[in-house]
């Protein structure tokens, strides 16, 4: 069937954090040629997505990236049910949703883990992280989250780990929604395991995770407990590492699609893109807040990429969604305990300051007509 009548699709601005709005660049690649996933030219693909992703990782000669078909959470969980050995334990730092994730993945890996409940929108407190680790030797591993997307807060990685690899533990970083965009490197933080995904500031296609890391921790983990078969990461590793293949059938277009986002992310560097994303936040924030709009985080909390902003007084957030919907723009939900009060806009991808200027004009418009 091919109904070249039929009219393209419009362009939605996309203000969920991520999948984003992609460079055309990027959606091309996805029509890439049929390709067999065991012959050379996917080998060199995977190589090739492998260095850049590292790169992109803050990593140099050292480190290394195994990449997974899977969504972000797939990497969480394949770093964190790989990494933790025999007797070991995850200390959970829970500021959000996706701190709680951590937990919900050693739960069900039969990992221990103490979770360290701050509150949502709390900022880590580091004392506390440091007790808690001097409190238990069986915590060989910290669980955190560099930027909290629940509530767009940006959480201080780099002091996290000092405080752990001072107790001789070892971090994994869910960097989901932070790699491409903000401050964060394997070489420069000493970052043990770092999780990401290919579509959110990295603004690859959905469909891809990885796991970047040292060689000798990915080897080390020869020696661990296999706690999962699909996600064990020793069995990536070795695969992508040594037979340059991988160990299963993977997203090929999502490749394609990643091998292209990786050029304009590198090319960009992080500085950059997270420059772009901070002016496309502050025209956003400077809007919300000329219409009388409650930001929920300090601006010295904030992540680039996310801003939660509590939701009008008497307007529910579904009426909101639809009347912008409408309109050309997605917005996206808070969860759980923030979702009655706030909803969330994304700064990632492909967004113009045209796109910022427009969504404005149209909340103004939906809030104006509401009185
Ligand atoms: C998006 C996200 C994830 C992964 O979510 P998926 O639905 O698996 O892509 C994990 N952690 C954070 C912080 C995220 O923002």
């Amino acid at each position: 069937m091919n109904d070249s009548t039929a009219p393209r699709p419009e362009r939605l601005v996309l203000m969920n954090p991520g999948p984003v709005i992609t460079d055309d660049r990027v959606r091309a690649a996805l029509a890439g040629p049929d390709m067999c996933h065991r012959e050379p030219e996917f080998s060199d693909l995977l190589t090739r997505v492998r260095h850049k992703t590292t790169l992109a990782a803050g990593g140099d000669d050292r480190h290394t990236s195994v990449v997974l078909t899977g969504s972000g959470t797939a990497a969480v969980e394949a770093a964190v049910s790989s990494a933790v050995p025999h007797g070991g334990g995850l200390l959970v730092i829970d500021n959000g949703h996706y701190g709680e994730r951590f937990r919900h993945i050693a739960d069900a890996h039969g990992i221990r883990a103490h979770r360290l409940e701050l509150g949502w929108a709390t900022p880590v407190d580091l004392d506390a992280v440091d007790r808690a680790l001097a409190a238990d030797p069986g915590l060989t591993h910290v669980g955190v989250v560099h930027h909290e997307t629940s509530s767009g807060m940006l959480n201080d990685v780099a002091a996290v780990t000092r405080i752990a690899h001072a107790h001789g533990r070892e971090v994994v970083v869910d960097a989901v929604s932070s790699i491409g965009a903000e401050r964060i490197s394997l070489a420069a933080d000493g970052v043990d395991w770092l999780a990401g995904s290919a579509n959110k500031c990295l603004e690859g296609a959905p469909g891809l995770g990885f796991v970047s890391a040292a060689r000798t921790s990915f080897e080390a983990l020869a020696g661990h407990p296999r706690r999962g078969y699909y996600l064990d990461l020793h069995r990536h590793y070795a695969a992508q590492e040594k037979a340059q293949a991988p160990a299963f059938t993977p997203a090929i277009p999502g490749f394609y699609a990643f091998d292209a986002a990786l050029d304009l992310a590198l090319a960009e560097g992080w500085e950059a893109r997270h420059a772009r994303y901070t002016a496309l936040a502050r025209r956003l924030r400077d809007g919300l807040e000329a219409l009388g709009l409650e930001i929920l985080l300090p601006p010295g909390q904030r992540a680039a990429s996310l801003t939660a902003v509590r939701i009008p007084d008497g307007c529910g957030y579904a009426e909101l969604h639809g009347g912008l919907r409408a309109e050309g723009f997605v917005i996206y939900s808070a969860q759980e305990q923030l979702a009655a009060d706030f909803f969330r806009l994304s700064t990632m991808g492909q967004m113009t300051q045209r796109d910022i200027d427009r969504f404005l004009t149209a909340l103004t418009r939906i809030l104006t007509a509401r009185g």
